[in-house]
């Protein structure tokens, strides 16, 4: 609780603080850029940014999905890629937490997808109903058995399989540095209907029913 009152503190101060809108012409010259790429990239219907959350009824069964969250240090957007450099869009949220910190299901669902050795590292993928919740750069690896596919992260007591049931709040892995990253920090994706939502919406409107 405490938890995700200091993230969506620190969220919403960041996103609100007016120095944050300091102008320069490098930075004038970004946001014709990103609002000329943008008008380019409506056409492919998986791409939205910016799309409105579906208001759900209550949010009160969510849970903030990292344990000992220290910062948010990639938002949702387009960005220059931290590792490749390249300006890309970034399809998720970016929580710093200490190496080995649990990370918690955003939401009770089904475990739809796993696999390791992308530049998502370990990952697990969630659904539930119409939203998918991703979890990227986890500890642990990924086999294949006869009983199916299974996350193994030994050391964290992590044991999770593709098609199990996991409630909201449940410690499905732990943050690790897996896949392309500088840093221990969960990578959280969200999607609505197969299209990309911005978690930090997501977790103001959690929060502005849990006070
Ligand atoms: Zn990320």
């Amino acid at each position: 609780m405490f938890n995700l009152i200091t993230a969506v503190t620190r969220l919403t101060k960041k996103s609100l603080n007016p120095k944050n809108l300091s102008f320069s012409s490098g930075l004038l010259i970004s946001i014709l850029t990103v609002i000329i790429t943008n008008s380019l990239i409506l056409v492919k219907p998986k791409l939205v940014q910016g799309q409105t959350i579906p208001v759900t009824a209550s949010w009160r069964q969510a849970s903030f999905p990292v344990e000992n969250f220290q910062a948010y240090t990639s938002g949702f957007g387009y960005r220059v890629h931290p590792v490749t450099g390249s300006r890309q869009f970034h399809q998720g949220l970016d929580l710093a937490a200490p190496l080995g910190s649990y990370v918690r299901s955003w939401w009770s669902g089904q475990v739809v997808g796993l696999s390791d050795h992308t530049a998502c590292g370990t990952m697990i993928k969630i659904q539930s109903g119409n939203w998918t919740h991703i979890y990227c750069h986890l500890m642990g690896t990924v086999e294949n058995t006869d009983r199916g596919t299974v996350l193994v992260d030994r050391s964290g007591g992590v044991v999770l399989w593709q098609g199990q049931n996991v409630p909201a709040g449940a410690r499905i892995g732990r943050v690790g540095m897996t896949g392309r990253t500088t840093g221990p920090h969960l990578h959280w994706g969200l999607m609505y209907n197969g299209n990309y939502v911005n978690p930090a919406d997501v977790l103001r409107q959690m929060f502005a029913q849990k006070i």
